[in-house]
């Protein structure tokens, strides 16, 4: 295995990371203090891998400032089903750096939970067959409230962050960090088309653009 480095992509990576050598060196005392503490990031954040919605420049966030968990369709699979990268991010998350922010954050246009909209079904001996099925819930219940097309994704996609949520709840660390409200949970949905971020307000039964609020 050798890295060609005529190919394109790869001659793109290698440039980029040339940029990136030299705003280390002008960064260099941030960066070394990252290399000589430990990490303490603000936010667990979970999100979709799509390459568009990228989770720091979104939230302007440096380099050790969010612990991210990234799947296709931010997934969070109950406790129950043992999916250890996704369990165990959570558990360091909150037990060894003593993050008590949580984001599940999905995105409009999410292809993840568009595949079952377009009737690709993957099959369900394959990785992506058997990890689309977590999005079926949210599927289920909008097709149950017969959404009209236009909104169908865009509704999915919200059920879809409300169910991750609901799983999250289902992680020990995660139930006993809500009964001692020591722990936050957030739902957020990017949009992609605006670059506004949607907040899941539980109580109103709602999203609501995140914004600055004044203090009442
Ligand atoms: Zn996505």
């Amino acid at each position: 295995m050798t890295t060609d480095w005529s190919d394109p992509d790869i001659r793109d990576a290698v440039e980029g990371h040339e940029r990136f050598k030299r705003q280390f060196e002008r960064d260099k005392a941030f960066y070394r203090s990252l290399a000589t503490r430990k990490q303490k990031p603000r936010l667990l954040w979970i999100g979709c891998s799509d390459s568009r919605v990228v989770p720091a420049q979104i939230t302007s966030a440096d380099p050790g400032e969010l612990f991210e968990i990234r799947n296709i369709a931010n997934v969070v699979p109950p406790a129950t089903a043992w999916d250890d990268s996704v369990g165990a991010a959570i558990e360091y998350a909150l037990a060894h750096l003593g993050i008590d922010d949580v984001v599940v954050c999905g995105h409009t246009g999410c292809g993840g939970i568009q595949a079952l909209l377009d009737g690709l079904e993957p099959p369900s001996d394959t990785h992506l067959g058997r990890w689309i099925d977590y999005t079926r819930p949210a599927h289920r219940l909008v097709a149950a409230a017969q959404v009209g097309e236009a909104e169908r994704l865009v509704e999915t996609i919200k059920a879809h962050i409300q169910f991750q949520i609901d799983n999250l709840r289902t992680y020990t660390r995660v139930r006993d960090g809500l009964e001692s409200g020591k722990l936050g949970v957030h739902g957020w949905l990017y949009v992609m088309e605006t670059g506004d971020l949607l907040a899941y307000d539980s109580h109103a039964g709602d999203w609501q653009p995140l914004g600055r609020r004044d203090e009442p």
